[in-house]
Order: C-alpha cells, then sequence, then structure tokens
C-alpha cells in the first residue's frame, strides 16, 4: 500500500480529526497508487494518522475513512459503519419514527465514510450520492452492505455533476437495484411528502437538515402573516401554516417545485393558507417592498451562495443583499429566520453580514436562537468544511 507522507506543518489538522489531505499538505508518495486505491497516511516522523483512498484528480487527494492502521475498506467495515449510524439515529434521534420516516442515513465524513452520502426515503428506498472515485469504484460492495443493514429494495444514485467531472466517474441514470420509481414517497414531522424524481433531477429529493428549524417555526407562527423565500416544496411553509399561520406567501424561481409544493399543500389541507408564487426571490422581494408590504415572519433559505472559498466576498454580497431587502418586509418585533448552506461561509462571516444587512435595512436585529443541520447530518469538530448549515433567528427591535 502507498504511504503518503505529510508536510511539516500540515499534520495538526489530521491529528484533529480533519479527514481531508489536501494536494499541498503532501510532501511525497512513497509507491504509486492508482484512482481508488487505499493509502496509508503518516507524518513526516512516519507515525501513523489514518488511511483513505486515492483521488489523483481532485484537490482533496485523500479522505480517511479510519485511523486503525489494520482497518481496510472492506465488507465488515461498512456493515459496522452502517450498523453504527443506524442504531445512533433510532436510539438517540428516534428517527425513523411514526412521524418521520426519511433521513440521512450516512454523512460522510462524519459518519466515518467519506466520500458517501445515503438519503432513506422511507424504508424501502434510498439514495446514494458518490463523491469520490474510490467509493464509486467500490460501489457493489457499498450496495451490497446498506442492503443487509436497512433492507432497502430500491436504490436510486443522485448525480452531481461537478464531483464526477472531478473525480472522473459517471454517475448511472437508471436505479442502482430495483426499479427506478417515479416518486419519493415519505414522511417528515408527520407531513406526507411525494416528490416526483424528475423534479430533482436527481440532485437532492428533500432537505431533511432543516427539520428542527421547521419545528422551530411551527412554534412560533401562529397568528402570523409569514413569508417563505427559497420555498422549494414547501416545507417550512407547510411547518407554518400547520402552527396556525394567518397566511403564507411561499415564493420559488423552480416552477416545479413551486407546482409540486402548491399540490402538497391542497393535499394535506393546507391550501387556502399557502399562497404559492413563482419568482426569482430578489425581484420579489424588492417589489414587496416598494409596495410598503409587510410580515410578521420572513424566512430566508436560499441556495449555496458561496459555493467555495474562491466566491466567498461575491457571495458575502448576494447573502448580505436579500437579507436587508427580507429586513425591510418586517417591523418592530418582527422575525427573520435567515439561513446559509454555505461551507465557504463560516458562522463568524454569517453573523457579520447579518449585521451589515440590518445596517443597510436601517433595522436593528436581536439573535434569539440559532440553529444548525439536524444531528442526522452530524459535524466533526476539527472539520469548518462539515459544518455547512447556519440558521438565525432574528428580533427586530
Ligand atoms: N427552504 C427549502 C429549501 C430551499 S433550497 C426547504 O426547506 O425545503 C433553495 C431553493 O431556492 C430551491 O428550491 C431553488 O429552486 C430556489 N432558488 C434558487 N435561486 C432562486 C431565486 N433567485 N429566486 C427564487 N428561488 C430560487
Amino acid at each position: 500500500m502507498t504511504t503518503i507522507v505529510l508536510r511539516t506543518g500540515h499534520v495538526q489538522p489530521v491529528w484533529a480529526g480533519h479527514p481531508w489531505i489536501f494536494a499541498q499538505a503532501i510532501d511525497r508518495l512513497d509507491g504509486a497508487p492508482q484512482a481508488g486505491d487505499e493509502v496509508s497516511v503518516v507524518d513526516p516522523k512516519g507515525t501513523f494518522l489514518g488511511r483513505g483512498l486515492w483521488s489523483p484528480n481532485s484537490a482533496i487527494r485523500v479522505r480517511i475513512f479510519t485511523r486503525e492502521q489494520n482497518e481496510a475498506l472492506d465488507a465488515k467495515l461498512l456493515h459496522e459503519r452502517f450498523e453504527s449510524a443506524l442504531r445512533f439515529r433510532k436510539i438517540w434521534l428516534d428517527i425513523p419514527n411514526a412521524e418521520t420516516n426519511a433521513f440521512r442515513l450516512i454523512h460522510a465524513d462524519a459518519d466515518r465514510l467519506p466520500g458517501l452520502i445515503v438519503d432513506m426515503y422511507g424504508d424501502d428506498t434510498a439514495c446514494a450520492q458518490f463523491l469520490t472515485v474510490g467509493m464509486k469504484m467500490r460501489q457493489e460492495l457499498i450496495l451490497g452492505e446498506l442492503i443487509h443493514a436497512t433492507g432497502v429494495k430500491t436504490i436510486v444514485e443522485f448525480a452531481n455533476a461537478k464531483v464526477q467531472k472531478l473525480e472522473g466517474f459517471t454517475a448511472s441514470t437508471g436505479a442502482l437495484r430495483g426499479n427506478l420509481p417515479d416518486s419519493l414517497l415519505f414522511k417528515e414531522r408527520g407531513f406526507e411528502y411525494r416528490i416526483p424524481l424528475s423534479q430533482t433531477h436527481q440532485k437532492t429529493g428533500f432537505y431533511f437538515d432543516q427539520r428542527d428549524n421547521r419545528s422551530m417555526i411551527e412554534k412560533w407562527a401562529k397568528d402570523k402573516l409569514v413569508l417563505d423565500a427559497f420555498s422549494y416544496v414547501g416545507a417550512f411553509s407547510l411547518a407554518a401554516a400547520r402552527g396556525g399561520a394567518k397566511h403564507v406567501v411561499a415564493i420559488d424561481s423552480s416552477a416545479s417545485a413551486v407546482a409540486v409544493g402548491a399540490l402538497h399543500s391542497q393535499h394535506l389541507g393546507y391550501g387556502d393558507q399557502i399562497e404559492w408564487v413563482c419568482a426569482d426571490v430578489r425581484n420579489e422581494l424588492k417589489k414587496r417592498t416598494e409596495q410598503k408590504e409587510k410580515f410578521d415572519l420572513v424566512i430566508l433559505d436560499p441556495p449555496k451562495l458561496v459555493p467555495s472559498r474562491k466566491h466567498l466576498d461575491k457571495g458575502k454580497r448576494a447573502y448580505r443583499d436579500i437579507n436587508a431587502l427580507a429586513m425591510r418586509l418586517l417591523d418592530r418585533n418582527g422575525m427573520l429566520l435567515t439561513c446559509s448552506c454555505s461551507a465557504g461561509m463560516d458562522s463568524g462571516e454569517f453573523m457579520r453580514m447579518i449585521a451589515l444587512a440590518a445596517g443597510d435595512a436601517r433595522r436593528q436585529v436581536a439573535v434569539v436562537a440559532s440553529g444548525a443541520q439536524a444531528p442526522d447530518h452530524p459535524m466533526l469538530p476539527g472539520f469548518p468544511e462539515g459544518s455547512y448549515l447556519k440558521a438565525v433567528f432574528l428580533r427586530v427591535l
């Protein structure tokens, strides 16, 4: 097995649990690994740090899956990882349960399977995403153990075009196991969803990471006039409606998301409470500000506006602008839930952006609560890239 020797000065993050070895951290290779091979990572003195899979074309050359010298990425390890991930979710998080049967089973690095994401949609269906060539090469082994641990009958691959190009593999378009379903059927917090696969474009079926923040919104929405910006299929809108909101306006630029959302609100009995708008959020917020509209509660959950650190300045500006627009729609005692799923912007930078946006909007705001990704999306303390979701509840003073 090839040994990857790290440069002095690049060891501490790895020692503290960071699972990624970047190209610039590598001093030399003792061996000539092929794409996807297992490699061993050591410090400049030769002390073993971990074992990972080799990605020659990615800036992240190795992702460490074990800190044990004798552990290989085989059926036994996969079995243990899947069982342990399931057990944690059952015992500590009580998922799946009668209200929620959809959740993230494997959150890559923090479930000790870097390069792999597995989402469960009910008992029978799983969606897998391969993020490294090494994991994709082990697909058959992975699927076998996943079925063994969960009993799923259908496995769909969610493709990420950028990752595939970088890592050098092609995702399958059909089902990996079973027949490709028309829709993903599942329950979250008691709401029954049916999301057509065509809607997801096999990228994302549903955003489970906001589950707990939706519960907060449900608690606080009673008698409020609510605006759900970047609503997707309206999971926050439904939470607000069931929480007793007077009226909810849901805005998304995807016509199919809006159509699916409108159908769900009707079927679930909230058709009169939720109004659907297919529009660009920025234009819609501007228009409503000019018309002097006001809301009691605004939810802002935009897509990733800082896809990587090099987009930080532009992305921060975009967050600042939409946050300022949202704040202008609120008066004293109004509430804003503002979110960012950009790992490239940390929580300190996010808070600074909020403060600047408040200045722009001539509002004073106070943080009353903050949330993060739900606990079926765990984070490693020494791995900032893994804690991506920030959710801050602000009261306008
Ligand atoms: N709040 C949602 C998830 C939002 S994901 C939930 O809880 O499930 C981001 C959404 O933003 C996507 O549905 C995407 O279609 C939408 N979107 C992206 N750019 C947009 C824009 N400029 N205006 C309106 N919606 C946009």
